[in-house]
């Protein structure tokens, strides 16, 4: 079983469900030429696609572009359901550095033919992520830098001030789907900047006074 850690809580948590949002940063949306979509896209990762820091992504054979998208995760503290956005950010225990592994080729196969992205987003290692910060340590979860480098050069720097929907909006909107628990983690999209990653690169993702994770790929 996967757990994610709040080392200056001293706390575990198991992990749930990943639920990710796809398109929350404008300039992203832009480069991968998406439209801005009405409502949050939402994806999932099982929890075995989660590795830490160190460890290494693995990219599956049936891909030639795997891509990185850093990105602010969310761990949810407590049990909510039709969360009111007023209240929503009582649900979170904690904040991390994420990065949403991303098989482009495969998902754009996938998106062209109208089908499900799961072997895209969901293979083991897709989604390495840091141990949590305790969310009363983080004064304005909207006022993140959120950087990625791959080999020492910098390649996405963002802020997450540039979310379409924000933290709270994300956790009314998935929470009115899906029950959500203890250990669950919401991803939160990825500013612009995103590319792709081969053999024998070096991640390193980075959100000031969150955390960082250096991340090869295998
Ligand atoms: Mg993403």
């Amino acid at each position: 079983m996967k757990t994610v850690k709040i080392p200056s809580q001293n706390k575990t948590y198991t992990i749930g469900k990943i639920v990710c949002l796809a398109r929350n940063y404008a300039d992203h949306i832009k480069e991968l030429g998406n439209e801005t979509p009405a409502a949050p896209v939402l994806f999932m990762k099982p929890a075995t696609s989660v590795i830490g820091d160190g460890e290494a992504v693995r990219i599956p054979s049936y891909s030639t572009e795997c891509h990185y998208e850093v990105e602010l995760a969310v761990l949810i503290g407590s049990e909510g359901r039709n969360v009111p956005v007023e209240t929503a950010l009582q649900y979170v225990a904690g904040y991390g550095v994420a990065i949403d592994m991303t098989l482009r080729d495969v998902q754009n196969h996938l998106k062209g033919k109208g089908l499900p992205w799961e072997i895209a987003k969901g293979f083991d290692t897709a989604c390495p992520l840091s141990d949590f910060v305790p969310a009363e340590a983080i004064a304005d979860p909207h006022a993140l830098t959120l950087k990625l480098a791959v080999n020492g050069e910098e390649r996405q720097n963002g802020c997450s001030s540039d979310m379409i929907n924000t933290i709270p909006r994300i956790i009314a909107h998935v929470s009115s789907i899906f029950t959500l628990e203890p250990g669950d983690i919401l991803l939160t999209g990825t500013p612009s900047g995103v590319g792709a990653v081969v053999a024998g690169d070096v991640m390193t993702a980075e959100i000031v006074s969150v955390g960082r994770i250096t991340i090869p790929v295998a």
